[in-house]
């Protein structure tokens, strides 16, 4: 992509309503623009990363075979009557009437939705278990909208929904997502920590948030240090296999957040020098609640024994529009966003320092060519602006690799490659410069 063709509204300074790092600079990138409270657009570079965050999350819960579906935004009251959350959500909920002076709603969650779809198609233990996940807008009209995306009222989240015959088979299928959302986090360089959360009406561990430590935080959590040692599952792991094992590896260390907290259950179950307190982002939450929206909508079916029983469900929702924010904040410096590689919103920038020198021109375009034919996506800053402008607009948007392309170097031979995250940077020959990119999948 050509700076001189794209849309990049870049700020000076951020609003000085925006009091978090991220808000800051996803508004100095030209990410986002706050369309009414609490409401964004999402620009080409903010829809950039958001896209390339969705893939990350659809192709790891599809790995955990959940099969990915799209429910609509708007749903009918009826449904959330017969769950009887419908008075219980209060004014967290859109609500609206249609011409036909029908209830209507915008949905802020999808449970009732989906288990009124499973009652419907869902009739024998054959078709059991199944996850289901869609990643579809919610509104939440939340009292106080701050934050940017991080706390907003329209946001994009992936929701999951799983359904199983009984408890145990719910149990690995709840493990299957927890076990995704780690490697997940993982990916997009995030330390989510999963921390004990209430527990639903069956009790145990079966309710986790996943919160990364951020001084930004909302809430206040206490966790045991060598939580931050694990490492998430790679590519080999087999949902078929039972996870027990690396689900109790996470959730054995001390971890709660402020609801959960005891003082003396932390200080005696961890060290002095292992003990952190600080504050967290809450980007992911799985929850295992059983038969509680089955059994009053008649999601059941007959088991093997021909006895008639309410399915066993959890839902395991992201916060997908949340997660670019809580990115920034893992992933700035004094400069700007520093993009990790799986979620940068192009893979390579390319600085042109004299758009009026032919000579640069020509190889410009020729990395710029050559580099996209290979599959990278390029962000190719080809403008008249200054050279300290340029450089600043690209450590502010923080792509990962910056080629800087200048008469002096090339005088030489040499183009120069800046790695944006540790500003170490190198000299390449002109004729070894497409070697240091192989061909990307
Ligand atoms: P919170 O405690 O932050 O209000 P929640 O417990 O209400 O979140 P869930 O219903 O578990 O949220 O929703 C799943 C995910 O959606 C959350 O983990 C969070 O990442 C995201 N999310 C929830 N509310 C918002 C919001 N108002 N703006 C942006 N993302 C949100
Ligand atoms: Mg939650």
């Amino acid at each position: 992509m050509r700076l001189t063709n794209y849309f990049l509204p870049l700020l000076k300074e951020a609003p000085k309503d925006a009091d978090i790092i991220s808000h800051q600079l996803m508004l100095r990138a030209g990410m986002i623009k706050q369309s009414s409270s609490g409401i964004y657009t999402w620009l080409p570079m903010g829809l950039a990363v958001l896209k390339k965050i969705e893939k990350i999350i659809r192709d790891e819960q599809t790995k955990a075979g959940a099969l990915e579906m799209l429910m609509p935004t708007i749903q009918t009251a009826d449904i959330w009557k017969k769950s009887g959350r419908y008075e219980d959500y209060g004014k967290e909920m859109l609500r609206i009437v249609d011409r036909h002076d029908r209830e209507m709603l915008y949905g802020p969650t999808n449970e009732e939705h989906i288990t009124d779809l499973v009652s419907t198609f869902i009739k024998s233990y054959k078709n059991i278990p199944k996850i289901f996940f869609h990643i579809q807008w919610k509104f939440r009209d939340e009292i106080r909208p701050r934050f940017g995306v991080m706390r907003c009222r329209e946001f994009l989240m992936k929701d999951a929904y799983s359904f199983d015959l009984s408890e145990d088979s719910g149990k690995h299928s709840y493990n299957k997502m927890f076990v995704s959302y780690l490697r997940i986090f993982k990916k997009m360089e995030l330390n989510a920590i999963p921390m004990k959360a209430e527990s639903g009406p069956i009790g145990g561990n079966m309710s986790h948030e996943f919160i990364i430590l951020a001084e930004t935080g909302e809430s206040k959590v206490f966790i045991d240090k060598k939580l931050l040692e694990l490492e998430a599952p790679d590519d080999d792991i087999n949902y078929n296999d039972d996870l027990t094992e690396i689900v109790k590896t996470w959730t054995t260390p001390f971890a709660v957040t402020e609801d959960m907290y005891n003082k003396d259950k932390f200080y005696n179950n961890v060290l002095l020098e292992d003990r952190i307190e600080e504050k967290g982002i809450e980007v992911g939450h799985v929850f295992f609640f059983g038969d509680k929206y089955n059994k009053p909508m008649g999601a059941s079916i007959q088991n093997k024994d021909g006895k008639v029983i309410p399915l066993q469900s959890g839902s395991y929702g992201i916060g997908v529009s949340r997660l670019v924010a809580a990115i920034i904040e893992a992933h700035h410096d004094d400069k700007g966003i520093v993009w990790p590689k799986s979620v940068s919103p192009f893979d390579i920038s390319l600085i042109n320092l004299k758009p009026s020198n032919e000579d640069v021109n020509k190889i410009c375009d020729e990395i710029y060519e050559s580099l996209e034919k290979k599959r990278y996506q390029i962000i190719y800053d080809d403008t008249d602006s200054s050279i300290g402008e340029k450089f600043s607009r690209m450590d502010l948007i923080g792509i990962p690799i910056q080629i800087i392309v200048g008469p002096n170097s090339i005088k030489e031979g040499k183009v120069e490659i800046k790695d944006r995250k540790t500003d170490a940077r190198k000299l390449v020959n002109l004729s070894e410069i497409l070697n240091e990119f192989q061909l990307k999948d």
